[in-house]
C-alpha cells in the first residue's frame, strides 16, 4: 500500500512538470495563456447557453406554426395545400383514413386522432411533430398538419455554423489585440533590462532609458529608473572626482616630503640642516594627517544618513566652543565677541554641530580683519547661529563654490593665511543638511562674511 505522503507525491508531480514550463514562460505569454484559456471557455460557454435557448425558441416557435396552419386549413378547406413552408397536410375521414393530401416518408398514416394535441412520432430515426384538428365546415373530417423536427433545428444548425465560424475569429483578434497591447505595454521593461545590462558591461552610467511622454506605469517606473540613473551617475563621478582630488592633494606633501628626506640624506652636513629638512618633512606629515582625517571624517558622515541626535544645551554648547578660540584670537589682534541668548535646546548631534562651530570660527580667525561676531538667538520660532567677520570677504563667483570639497579661493591672502585643505565648508554643508537646516551665506569682497545656520525649533 502506498503511504500517505506517497501519494501527494504521486499526485503532486504531473502538476509540478505542467507549473515548471509555465513558471518559466515569459509573463506576456502567462497573461496570454490565462486570457485565452478563459475567452476559449467562455465563448464555448455562451454558445451552448445560446444554442440551447434557440433550440427551445424555434422548437416552440414551429409548434405555434403548425398549429396555426392547421387551425387555418380547418376554417378555410378550400384553402388546403398538401406542402407549404416546410409543412406536410393529410384530411381524414371518420374512419382515420387518410382521403387526401402529401404524408412524409417516414411517417406511419394510420396514427390515430387526438384532437386538439400537439404530439410526436420517430421513425428510423426521424422524428415529427403532427397536430390534428377537425374540419370545422365537415364533423365528419379531420385535418392533420405534420413537420419533420429538423426543419425545427435548421435555424439553430444555422446559428450554431454562425457561431462556429466566428468564434476562432473572434478569438484570434481578442488574442492578438492582447497580445499586442501587452507586448508594447512591456516595452519599457525589455528597454530597462537591456539599459541596465550596458551598463552592467561598460560600467557607463551615462546610459538612459529611451522613453517617451506615456503615462502609464511601466512608463513612470522607466522614468524613475532614469532619475536614480542619474543620482546614481551624480555619485559615481563624485566619487571619481574625489578620488581624483585626494590623489592630487595627498601628491604635493608626499612629494615634498620624498624630495625633502633625499636632499637630507644626501647633502644635510650637520645636524642643523638636516632638523631643517625634518622641519619641512614634519609639516608636510601633519597637512597629510589633517587632510586624511578631514577625508575620513567627510566619508563617515556622507555614508550616514541618519544619525544619533539628542537634546542638547546650544547655548552652553556655543559658550564653551567659543572660549578655547579667545587665546587665538587675542594674539591676532582679533575682537572676538559672543552674543548667546540662553538655554536655547535644540535636537542635534552634539559632536558634529562643534565640528560645525569649530570650522565656521577658524574660517572667521584666518580670513578676519579684526573682529568677529557669533551669535545665538531665536527669531520667527527658528534658532539662529551666525558667524561673521569684517575680512576678506568672498567673490559672489566663489560663493557657490566654497562649499565643494577640495575648494579654497585663490586669492593671495586665502594662500598665506590658510593651512587648510578646502573640505571644512562640505562638512559643515553636510552636518547642517544631516540636521534638516540650512545655511546662508551673505558675503562681499574686502568687507567680510556672514554664515547664518538655521534650526527649526
Ligand atoms: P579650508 O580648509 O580651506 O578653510 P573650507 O572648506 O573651510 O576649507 O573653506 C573653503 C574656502 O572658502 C576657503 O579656502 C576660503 O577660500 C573660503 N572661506 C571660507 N570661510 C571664509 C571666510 N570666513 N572668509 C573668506 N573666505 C572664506
Amino acid at each position: 500500500m502506498l503511504s500517505k505522503t506517497q501519494i501527494k507525491k504521486y499526485l503532486k508531480s504531473p502538476l509540478k512538470t505542467i507549473t515548471t514550463p509555465i513558471k518559466n514562460t515569459s509573463i506576456i505569454m502567462r497573461v496570454t495563456l490565462w486570457y485565452t484559456v478563459f475567452i476559449t471557455i467562455l465563448i464555448a460557454i455562451l454558445i451552448s447557453i445560446s444554442f440551447s435557448v434557440a433550440k427551445n425558441l424555434s422548437k416552440n416557435s414551429i409548434q405555434q406554426e403548425i398549429v396555426q396552419a392547421v387551425t387555418n386549413i380547418s376554417n378555410n378547406p378550400n384553402k388546403f395545400e398538401d406542402f407549404t413552408d416546410g409543412m406536410f397536410f393529410i384530411v381524414y375521414d371518420e374512419n382515420n383514413i387518410p382521403i387526401q393530401g402529401r404524408i412524409p416518408k417516414d411517417f406511419s398514416p394510420l396514427l390515430p386522432i387526438h384532437e386538439n394535441e400537439l404530439q410526436q412520432f420517430t421513425n428510423h430515426g426521424k422524428e415529427y411533430i403532427f397536430y390534428d384538428l377537425q374540419i370545422s365546415t365537415d364533423k365528419n373530417k379531420w385535418i392533420r398538419g405534420i413537420v419533420p423536427k429538423h426543419h425545427s433545428s435548421k435555424e439553430v444548425s444555422f446559428f450554431l455554423i454562425l457561431m462556429l465560424t466566428i468564434s476562432p475569429i473572434l478569438i484570434i483578434f481578442i488574442v492578438y489585440g492582447g497580445y499586442r497591447i501587452i507586448k508594447r505595454a512591456f516595452i519599457p521593461v525589455s528597454k530597462i533590462s537591456t539599459t541596465a545590462l550596458q551598463i552592467k558591461e561598460n560600467n557607463d552610467f551615462s546610459k538612459r532609458i529611451p522613453t517617451n511622454d506615456k503615462e502609464d506605469e511601466l512608463h513612470k517606473l522607466a522614468n524613475t529608473f532614469n532619475q536614480m540613473l542619474d543620482t546614481l551617475e551624480s555619485s559615481y563621478l563624485h566619487e571619481k572626482q574625489f578620488n581624483i582630488d585626494v590623489s592630487h592633494e595627498l601628491r604635493t606633501p608626499t612629494t615634498v616630503i620624498l624630495s625633502e628626506s633625499e636632499y637630507g640624506i644626501k647633502y644635510a652636513e650637520n645636524l642643523e640642516e638636516a632638523k631643517e629638512s625634518f622641519k619641512v618633512i614634519n609639516e608636510q606629515s601633519h597637512r597629510m594627517k589633517k587632510l586624511i582625517n578631514q577625508i575620513m571624517e567627510l566619508s563617515k558622515i556622507e555614508s550616514n544618513n541618519t544619525i544619533h541626535m539628542e537634546e542638547i544645551n546650544l547655548s552652553e554648547l556655543v559658550q564653551t566652543r567659543t572660549k578655547d578660540y579667545i587665546q587665538t584670537a587675542e594674539k591676532k589682534n582679533i575682537r572676538l565677541n559672543v552674543q548667546v541668548e540662553n538655554n536655547i535646546h535644540i535636537n542635534a548631534n552634539q559632536i558634529m554641530i562643534e565640528r560645525v562651530i569649530d570650522n565656521l570660527i577658524s574660517n572667521a580667525i584666518k580670513f578676519t580683519e579684526n573682529k568677529i561676531d557669533v551669535k545665538l538667538y531665536s527669531e520667527n520660532n527658528k534658532i539662529k547661529l551666525s558667524v561673521s567677520d569684517n575680512g576678506i570677504g568672498i567673490s559672489q563667483e566663489n560663493q557657490n563654490k566654497i562649499w565643494n570639497r577640495f575648494y579654497q579661493t585663490d586669492s593671495s591672502r586665502n594662500k598665506n593665511e590658510n593651512t587648510g585643505v578646502g573640505l571644512g565648508l562640505s562638512l559643515v554643508q553636510k552636518i547642517v543638511e544631516l540636521h534638516n537646516a540650512k545655511i546662508i551665506l551673505h558675503s562681499e569682497e574686502n568687507h567680510g562674511s556672514l554664515f547664518e545656520i538655521e534650526f527649526s525649533s
